[in-house]
């Protein structure tokens, strides 16, 4: 059910559409490639047993596995009603009023309209809402989120040759943090008195080699959500 939805590619007045020889111009025009792939013959069927019913000004009762559902049926009642074959008709070019080459079918069908609108889809960010825990950026439209920068867009980028784009899209404009580190035990150093920074963890006060780094702040998240298992990551560094 509802497997033929779609979005509007294209808005015609109704004089540039096709015509039939009876004057009919369609509400909508659909790519019979829409067809196969989903299985949705039902709607085929429908459509071309409303076509010869409706000609006719019929009412009937056509549940699945009933005679009225068979192709034989469905041609028969087209054939009664004044079509041949498959119920297709010549159609005339709505711009310069020809006869098209090809037969078209033209049928009637049950249709709503989905209410997905622009309006409401539109998302866009510059800079916005960071989650407090990971400090990277919010996904959900509703709360101002960006657009995910995924590992597929990752990829294009790496065969583009364009790291230094990664690094901007994925650090620089995502969770960018600076932490400061002691060289000798290779663990993250903390603020001191006077704003110095101190390792508390070799204790070896001032003398301790401390230097600035940038790294995610997922990643020191990651780094002291190991420790409080007792798990100790060092980073290592060089001086470039
Ligand atoms: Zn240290």
């Amino acid at each position: 059910m509802n497997r033929q939805k779609g979005i509007v590619g294209m808005v015609f007045i109704q004089e540039d559409l096709p015509v039939t020889q009876e004057g009919i111009v369609p509400d909508i025009v659909i790519n019979p490639h829409a067809f196969p792939s989903r299985q949705t013959l039902g709607q085929m069927c429908e459509s071309a047993l409303g076509k010869a019913t409706a000609k006719r000004g019929e009412q009937l009762f056509a549940t699945p596995f009933m005679p009225a559902s068979t192709v034989e049926w469905i041609t028969n009642a087209l054939h009664k009603s004044g079509y041949n074959g498959w119920g297709t008709e010549t159609m005339y070019n709505g711009f310069t009023g020809k006869a098209m080459e090809a037969k078209i079918f033209i049928g009637t069908t049950f249709y709503q309209r989905l209410t997905h609108m622009v309006q409401d889809m539109i998302k866009y960010r510059r800079r916005g809402h960071v989650h407090p825990l990971t400090r990277q950026p919010v996904a959900d439209r509703k709360r101002h989120g960006g657009v995910k920068f995924g590992e597929m867009e990752r990829d294009c980028l790496i065969a583009h040759g364009a790291a230094a784009t990664i690094q901007e899209r994925t650090f620089h404009l995502s969770d960018y943090h600076e932490v400061h580190l002691c060289r000798g035990c290779k663990q993250m150093a903390h603020m001191g008195p006077g704003r110095v920074p101190i390792c508390r963890f070799c204790r070896k006060g001032k003398k301790a080699e401390i230097v600035l780094v940038e790294i995610p702040y997922a990643c020191k998240l990651l780094i002291q959500e190991l420790q409080s298992m007792c798990i100790s990551v060092g980073l290592d560094t060089e001086v470039v």
